[in-house]
């Protein structure tokens, strides 16, 4: 064994979560650091899951009121259970819907066009899907997206700066939704200081969550933030598909959903079956539908994690990790035409480092093939995600040294240079 190679193992001695490891189910021949995409298994989730088909076999029906976690209630105890996460008080968030349909249920409930301010403002580099759904939602309402839809220009192609997108908070813009961490970059935005810039500006503000939940702390409720909505199979390891969450500030309840059906109903008041919806005093209201019951178990477990580990501490050893990546690929992978396109300050870092060559789809065929599973994002990126619960600094090491062969011996030519269907 060499240095570098103990050295890593001493870290990993160090690490006070190093025992998290245990609760997911990891492979030891293969290297994951693609959490940021689809989080690990855990077994909490897999008990989670298997108890919550265990009720449905002992009490069909009454499953809804009976239990260990009555489905009825299961969105709003699992949206208590996710508020240490962004910071909020309880009734903040509810875990419902998805990270795209909680988007167009917070637009239609917060964009409201009025005089001159009709315009939604967002960014040229956020994920497509959120750009589709305020598109679609300007259509709605009968303005044009060519127009309509302000996108903030990044300088570099890969991060925004927080004076660039303020520049663009004009008074004809009435909504701003940003991502709270860039998914391709991993570049943090400073929500608390463009919160409090729109807001300046009499303009609302949003912020999609799926790369920052559960890989950095927020203090959304204090930063007064309008709302956010994210995704729960990242970070948060809730298993494909699991069900999304929403946060709307206290200061806004009793706003009316825009999207509106019965589980937007007061607990109380659902049954009554009126045809005037009285609504949840609080983020509940902005549920639509019969919960996906099945899809919300998985959290149930994985969220306890969450909970023992703390976000802090799990911020903590991201910042450990991504910072021995990047000293790694600085010294060995110098030769090879890497570029680190992540910013490297701990206050805009994330939880991923993100790499971009002219070769990079067969690159990450090559270290598919080597056991190393990153993820690919066209044309040139590779992102690498070293997860805080259940990643390894040895991990880390192994990593690099199997990029560097595949460098060093050129092993990716026998690739295409093209990207899979998934990237
Ligand atoms: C993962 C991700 C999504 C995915 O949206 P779904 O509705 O869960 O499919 C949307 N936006 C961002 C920024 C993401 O990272």
């Amino acid at each position: 064994m060499n240095e570098q190679q103990l050295q890593a193992r001493k870290y990993d001695e160090q690490d006070p979560l190093q025992s998290f490891r245990n609760e997911f189910h990891v492979t030891e021949e293969t290297i994951y650091f693609d959490g940021n995409s689809l989080g690990l298994f855990s077994k909490r989730a897999e008990q989670a899951v298997s108890a919550l088909m265990n009720s449905w076999k002992q009490y069909a029906i009454d499953g809804w009121s009976e239990g260990e976690h009555p489905w009825f209630y299961l969105s709003e105890e699992l949206g208590k259970q996710s508020a240490h996460l962004v910071g909020a008080k309880a009734n903040e968030v509810i875990i419902t819907g998805s990270t795209t349909t909680n988007l167009h249920q917070l637009t239609a409930t917060f964009f409201k066009p009025e005089g001159n301010r009709t315009k939604i403002l967002a960014d040229e580099l956020n994920f497509p899907s959120d750009i589709y759904a305020l598109k679609s939602q300007l259509r709605l309402k009968g303005l044009d997206p060519e127009t309509h839809l302000v996108q903030v220009k990044s300088k570099d192609g890969n991060t925004l700066k927080t004076e660039d997108i303020i520049a663009c908070m004009t008074d004809e813009i009435a909504l701003v939704v940003l991502p709270g961490v860039l998914y391709r970059s991993g570049q943090i935005l400073d929500m608390k200081k463009l919160t409090a810039a729109a807001h300046e500006r009499g303009i609302l503000i949003g912020f999609d969550l799926c790369h920052s939940i559960g890989a950095i702390p927020h203090e959304l409720s204090d930063w007064n933030v309008d709302f956010a909505f994210w995704c729960t199979y990242k970070h948060l390891n809730g298993g494909p598909g699991s069900v999304g969450g929403l946060f709307v500030h206290k200061r806004h309840f009793g706003k009316h959903p825009g999207l509106a059906g019965w589980f937007s109903s007061a607990k109380d008041k659902q049954f009554d079956m009126e045809h005037t919806l009285s609504q949840a005093e609080d983020a509940g209201a902005y549920q639509i539908g019969t919960p996906h019951v099945l899809s919300a178990a998985p959290l149930l477990g994985s969220l306890q994690l969450f909970q023992e580990a703390g976000i802090e501490a799990i911020r903590k050893k991201s910042l450990l990790l991504t910072d021995y990546l990047m000293k790694l690929v600085d010294t060995e992978l110098t030769d090879f035409g890497f570029h680190m396109a992540n910013p490297r300050d701990e206050k805009s870092r994330g939880a991923h480092v993100f790499l971009e060559h002219p070769e990079a789809a067969r690159i990450c065929k090559a270290l598919k093939a080597d056991g190393v599973i990153p993820d690919f994002r066209t044309p040139n990126g590779i992102r690498l995600a070293p997860v805080a619960l259940y990643n390894t600094f040895e991990e880390v090491w192994r990593m690099v040294q199997i990029l560097k062969i595949i460098m060093e011996e050129k092993r990716y030519m026998q690739y295409e240079n093209k990207r899979g269907v998934i990237a």
